[in-house]
């Protein structure tokens, strides 16, 4: 039987996903899967090897042979292909808006499907991503659908990146964010919407600390930890 200890947590670009994610997985003491570090990984290494969004096929099997890992150090994903750690560059403008348009091929998306059921297979996980309750872990028992303002994403964004000393300008964040939105949204696979079953948050007037408190409450109801 499918694994059933896992929390799924789908939202558009910067509505705090990654860190709620984070922030719940240690409150209840699992791990935490940020998928889109795997899609980010595809996009650069295809755009390194000059597979270009115009060969879907070759894209899937440079996907499906990707030697990608994760590891939690510190509070931050890293992402290590073969033995290059690439976390440092995956988080600019040019590899978002990239990752976007590969992670609507639907072979790219088939590639990654065993990859990433394959590390939530343990349990004991907090899925995050765009379709993680919708096709990755349709049978998780609590989903998780965080959204909030485009300009309240974008302002989050702007301090995130502000931090880790990426410099960018916040009206190119916004149209950064306003175009994935579109593309993750319009999609023809594993389209960005909550799943039926989904626990809708709009974050726009929360706290972090508000919506954790919501997220960890409804996990000790779910799974009575
Ligand atoms: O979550 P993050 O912003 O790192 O994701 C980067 C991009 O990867 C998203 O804009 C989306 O296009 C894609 N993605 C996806 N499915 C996932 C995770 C990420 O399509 N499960």
């Amino acid at each position: 039987m499918e694994n059933e200890n896992i929390i799924t947590m789908d939202g558009p670009a910067g509505s705090g996903k990654s860190t709620l994610a984070r922030n719940l997985a240690q409150a209840v003491g699992w791990s935490c899967l940020d998928t889109g570090a795997i899609y980010r990984a595809v996009a650069l290494v295809a755009s390194e090897r000059g597979v270009g969004l115009d060969r879907p096929r070759e894209a899937g099997e440079l996907a499906a042979g990707l030697d990608v890992r994760l590891y939690a150090e510190n509070g931050v994903t890293l992402t290590v292909v073969g033995d290059r750690d690439v976390t440092g560059l995956l988080r600019t403008p040019e590899i978002s808006a990239l990752t976007s348009k590969y992670s609507a091929i639907p072979e790219v998306r088939a590639a990654l499907m065993g990859l990433q059921r394959r590390l939530g297979a343990g349990g004991r996980v907090v899925a995050e991503g765009r379709d993680m309750g919708t096709v990755v872990f349709p049978q998780a028992p609590l989903k998780f659908f965080l959204t909030a303002s485009p300009e309240t994403r974008a302002h989050r964004r702007y301090l995130q990146l502000a931090r880790e000393g990426v410099p960018v300008g916040r009206e190119e964040i916004l149209e950064g964010i306003l175009a994935r939105d579109h593309n993750d949204s319009s999609r023809e696979t594993a389209r960005l919407e909550p799943a039926p079953d989904a626990y809708i948050i709009d974050s726009t007037n929360l706290s972090a600390f508000e919506v954790e408190t919501i997220m960890i409450g409804e996990a000790k109801r779910v799974f009575g930890i």
